[in-house]
């Protein structure tokens, strides 16, 4: 959508998905299935003995539509993930629960640690290197270098995926990554060094990585993503639940895609997270609308222009109710709507952070097991392009959050359910803290302001 739109202030907030998600043959899952999902027997927690059908349905309505102010439904616009693929399996807490391959991969004592490593140093003997982390933008048919930003500071994000996993020791990698030369011997026995392949050296351990021109030229050269999971799996220390690795440089997964921006092998509990494409300065390029990044990505006459865009007939707007007006998504949205476009390199760097912080959890979430969420607006949700990425929030919804809780307070952490209840306010206080630091940038301003009315909620 083009930056020049006349300023938007959000009036109403879409709280189901957008009509366009019927058009593509989505079919949101009813609230008795969504309550039902968030546990362990697979049934709907309202339900008690000798309770009359209609009962049940009164409570189950209810309850649903007092965490829609918390909990949205997933949008589903136009090409989005869940638009292009509309029947996309569900994962219940149930099903992650009894997943066979999650019995192996369960974080304990002695293996619980997460490891974040950030873009590898660029050793002179392969200086070139550095070229291809320059992004170009499209200006007039011609591509012209655009801004460039320094890596992103790993503090910051060990200490967001600290507080988001909070329990779990988040650690930065020890071992300094870095790029050299890889010499491929050729058939005719000469040996040539050229820039096809690059060596990833992490302590005594060095990995050939692919390189290939880009594709649609935005960058100088990609690197194959299979091959930095490989070099991934090869630096799990002893101690480790997950390593995360972190590159600036783009990347690409297989022949006929453009670019990629992250996988994780969670079987192996490796991700790889390329944060090139995050660049604000290819905002415009990758069609961002500023002004509706996640919680403006909610606002009702967006998410109606997107399918009237499309020829969809927008659905009629709800009377909200009190509660909802006042409710965690409401205070997102006024807390992140304050705040301007960044204007400085400084304000750049810190909404790029934002959106690779994101991304990051997302990740890591797989290495603990957990699937694309259909179920809500959802950190967990899958993603077709940076567009759909940006509009989605940094919340785990009460499906995905009650993985992540088990998995940390009561697998690892030895608690019960009652424990369990008791760490989800710890972890939001935790998160919320970070936030408070961070809340120059939307996102964590709207993370920030989202966790304090859930907490007013949850007391
Ligand atoms: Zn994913
Ligand atoms: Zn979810």
């Amino acid at each position: 959508m083009p930056k020049n739109q006349k300023v938007c202030s959000h009036e109403a907030l879409e709280l189901e998905p957008s009509a366009y998600a019927k058009e593509a043959g989505f079919v949101w899952s009813s609230p008795d299935r969504r309550l039902a999902a968030t546990t362990k027997s697979g049934r709907n927690p309202l339900i008690t003995k000798g309770q009359n059908a209609k009962t049940l349905e009164v409570l189950t309505q209810d309850s649903a539509s007092k965490l829609s102010s918390a909990f949205p439904g997933p949008l589903v616009l136009p090409n989005d993930e869940l638009a292009l693929n509309p029947k996309y399996p569900p994962q219940s807490f149930r099903s992650w629960l009894n997943e066979s391959l999650r019995k192996n991969r369960k974080p304990n004592k002695r293996r619980q640690t997460l490891y974040v490593a950030t873009a590898p140093e660029i050793t002179s003997s392969v200086g070139f290197m550095k070229k291809w982390l320059q992004p170009h933008v499209k200006k007039g048919g011609k591509l012209m270098a655009a801004e460039m930003l320094n890596s992103l500071p790993t503090e910051d994000l060990v200490n967001f995926t600290g507080a988001f996993y909070h329990g779990m020791p988040v650690k930065a990698f020890p071992h300094r990554l870095q790029f050299v030369p890889w010499d491929e011997p050729k058939k005719s026995g000469k040996r040539d060094s050229n820039m096809d392949y690059v060596g990833l050296l992490a302590g005594n351990n060095c990995t050939r990585i692919r390189a290939r021109p880009c594709p649609d030229g935005t960058f100088g050269r990609q690197l194959n993503l299979e091959d930095l999971l490989d070099a991934a799996i090869e630096m799990l220390l002893g101690d480790a639940y997950s390593i995360i690795l972190l590159f600036d440089h783009d990347m690409y997964e297989d022949e006929d895609d453009d670019f990629c921006c992250g996988r994780a092998y969670g079987g192996n509990r490796v991700a790889v997270v390329s944060t090139a494409r995050y660049h604000p300065a290819l905002d415009d390029h990758a069609e961002i609308d500023f002004a509706h990044m996640w919680p403006a990505s909610h606002c009702k006459s967006y998410v109606d222009s997107a399918c009237t865009l499309e020829g969809v007939e927008p659905t009629p707007k709800k009377t909200q109710r009190m509660d909802d007006a006042l409710g965690p998504l409401q205070a997102a949205s006024e807390a992140a709507g304050n705040l301007a476009e960044p204007s400085t390199s400084e304000d750049r760097k810190a909404l790029w952070f934002s959106r690779i912080a994101r991304t990051t959890v997302h990740e890591l979430g797989h290495c603990l097991g957990i699937d694309h969420c259909i179920y809500y607006a959802c950190v967990m949700q899958g993603t077709a392009r940076m567009a759909e990425d940006v509009r989605q929030p940094p919340y785990l919804c009460p499906v995905c959050l009650s993985k992540v809780s088990h998995a940390i307070a009561c697998e690892l952490g030895g608690r019960d359910e009652a424990g369990k209840e008791e760490y989800v306010k710890e972890r939001y206080r935790s998160i919320a803290n970070f936030c408070e630091s961070w809340k120059q940038v939307g996102l964590f301003a709207g993370y920030g302001a989202w966790i304090r009315a859930r907490l007013e909620q949850l007391e």
